[in-house]
């Protein structure tokens, strides 16, 4: 495999992850991030990561300390970067930002090294060009708590080369990730073109009101076998996520969403239901009623 030596840029939730879960493979990792204070919070989140890689994965106090000690910090890109075979992209979700960390990524990283962003809702074509390497550019895509939603969506533009697709689909299979390749641009990847509609249309069938959260649930569980039905899924997701997608598109003119924001904002979050994250939401946790034997009755 090409890829030895790699930079991840950005060291908040998502980032601090990537490094350490990379490192945690073998892989020596630079973590660039913008402050020594942001540096320390990317720190104290690693020790966190720690701690759960114990707990969840059974790694030894030896085996994620060796982890650590595999990562190196920076403030400076142009240190941070050098000899790197790939850069991940982690910095915060904000076009203005991604584009200047391009800019100056493209000015200061050797000519091998590969640039893959792990935005959720960016495409690579947005920032192939100004990175100066549109050839060796693309998406790679983690989930929160890597360490056991161990999916990474690997997605092309259409100037991304074959071989550096590959590589990364190489990578991703070293870090211990499931890779799913995408050979087109799709904004919200594979997971949320399926989770996106299909959450809508369970509260489209709420607010319309056809039938009750429950009973919907209670019909794809028993229908399709599925551990959980949509409205569980929800309170997974967390309800803030749902709202705003939908306030933004009740600012665009859609009567339906609108309906959907304004039943999430009186039902759930004005009565402080946000989800499984405060223990109520559509269900009350830690004993949701879906899980009662007596449900799919
Ligand atoms: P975050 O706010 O937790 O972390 C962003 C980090 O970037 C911070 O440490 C910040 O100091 C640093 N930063 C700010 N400007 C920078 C710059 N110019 N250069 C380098 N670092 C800079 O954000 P996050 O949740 O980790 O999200 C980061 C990216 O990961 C986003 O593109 C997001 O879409 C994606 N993502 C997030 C999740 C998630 O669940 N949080 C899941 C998948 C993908």
């Amino acid at each position: 495999m090409n890829i030895k030596h790699v930079t991840v840029a950005g060291g908040g939730v998502l980032g601090s992850q990537i490094a350490f879960q990379t490192a945690y493979s073998g892989f020596p990792v630079n973590l660039y991030d913008i402050s020594d204070e942001a540096l320390d919070k990317a720190k104290e989140k690693i020790r966190a990561w720690q701690e759960a890689y114990k707990r969840d994965l059974g790694a030894t106090e030896e085996e994620v300390e060796k982890a650590y000690n595999n990562l190196t910090f920076y403030t400076d890109l142009e240190k941070a970067v050098k000899g790197a075979d790939l850069v991940i992209e982690a910095v915060p979700e904000v076009y203005d930002i991604k584009a200047n960390f391009y800019k100056n990524l493209g000015e200061v990283a050797d000519e091998k090294t590969i640039f893959a962003s792990n935005s959720s809702t960016m495409l690579p074509s947005q920032f192939a060009d100004i990175s100066g390497r549109p050839e060796k550019f693309l998406n790679l895509h983690f989930a929160n708590e890597i360490w056991k939603h161990n999916t990474a969506e690997v997605m092309k533009h259409e100037g991304t080369d074959r071989q550096v697709f590959e590589e990364v689909i190489e990578f991703a299979k070293a870090i211990g990730m499931v890779p799913l390749p995408l050979y087109k641009e799709q904004p919200g990847y594979i997971l949320n073109s399926l989770l996106v509609p299909f959450l809508d249309a369970a509260q489209k069938l709420v607010v319309n009101g056809i039938a009750d959260p429950y009973t919907v649930d209670k019909t794809w569980m028993i229908a399709t076998g599925a551990p959980q039905g949509p409205f569980a899924i929800l309170d997974v997701v967390g309800i803030n996520t749902p709202y705003n997608l939908c306030l933004a598109r009740a600012k665009a003119g859609d009567k339906e969403a609108e309906k959907i924001a304004e039943y999430l904002k009186k039902e759930f979050l004005d009565k402080g239901r946000m989800g499984i994250q405060n223990g109520k939401g559509f269900y009350d946790y830690p004993n949701p009623k879906y899980l009662d034997p007596d449900f799919l009755k």
